[in-house]
């Protein structure tokens, strides 16, 4: 497991996400995850999303300048072993968080790994991303992706592609590899046809599949944050991608199999070192 030798300063990570006021996914699941992992989380919000266990019910974005200035101030002087993007809100968003990573050497050519967690609804069905956002987060965020990981809306989404069984899954994969991110992770946990959770790998050559029991509960909110959160942990402790997403995918597997009821809703997912 990627944590820090005992005495050794924790390295900082970052999240580029939106807050959820109910605790459960977003920056407040990434911060969970980071801390378990031994890491440094450093944050820059992008939203304001008002939510509790039923849903969200608003949200309030923070400007364009102020998110790329929190990825340069934390960038220039913490330093950063890793970068996340979660909700991203809008179109001007992604294009100040790219035009930014750029700069500070964040993504998949430069020192910095980014994982890309192409959030676009919640999983009660809020939007969380502009319709008309979607242009840029493929044209200007997927090519400095280390890796994209979506679930399976968001591959509809992205791609137009309707998975339904491994090989339109094989088929998302090749599509969205070919948006720009050195991997594609094609997150296969709503299959609801499968009694597992089989995601699948690419990055432009090599299929790698990776399958973890279902874990069958309603209490799965931030269960996509976690993952991601999970692979930029293992990506900063210098984890190759697929050895992160193995090791991410137990983890979240973990959390779900330990999710707790809160509220009317659905639970977080409950990540225990
Ligand atoms: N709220 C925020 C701020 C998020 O970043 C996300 C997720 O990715 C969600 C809500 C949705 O999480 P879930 O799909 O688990 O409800």
């Amino acid at each position: 497991l990627p944590v820090a030798p005992e005495g050794t300063t924790p390295v900082g990570v970052m999240t580029v996400a939106g807050s959820d006021s109910g605790g459960g996914a977003g920056i407040q699941a990434d911060l969970r995850t980071f801390a378990l992992l031994g890491l440094h989380g450093c944050v820059a919000v992008t939203a304001v999303t008002v939510q509790n266990s039923l849903g969200v019910s608003g949200f309030q974005e923070i400007e364009p300048d102020t998110v790329a200035a929190q990825i340069r101030c934390v960038a220039d002087d913490i330093g950063i072993g890793a970068v996340k993007t979660g909700m991203l809100a809008s179109a001007p968003i992604i294009d100040a968080v790219a035009a930014q990573c750029r700069a500070s050497g964040i993504g998949r050519d430069a020192a910095v790994p980014l994982v890309v967690d192409p959030v676009c609804a919640s999983m009660h069905g809020n939007q969380l991303l502009a319709d008309s956002a979607l242009d840029t987060l493929r044209d200007n965020l997927f090519p400095l992706a280390t890796v994209v990981s979506p679930n399976l809306d968001e591959v509809r989404l992205i791609t137009g592609i309707d998975v339904v069984d491994a090989a339109t899954q094989r088929d998302a994969a090749k599509a969205l590899h070919d948006l720009g991110p050195s991997w594609a992770l094609v997150k296969g946990g709503h299959l609801r046809s499968s009694d597992e959770s089989p995601d699948l790998l690419y990055d432009g050559s090599e299929f790698v599949e990776l399958t973890h029991e279902r874990i069958d509960t309603p209490h799965d909110h931030g269960a996509g944050d976690t993952l991601a959160a999970a692979i930029t942990c293992a990506l900063a402790h210098g984890y190759t991608v697929p050895d992160a997403v193995a090791f991410a995918k137990a983890w979240v597997t973990r959390g779900l199999a330990a999710a707790y009821p809160l509220g009317a809703g659905h639970g977080p997912v409950n990540p225990l070192w």
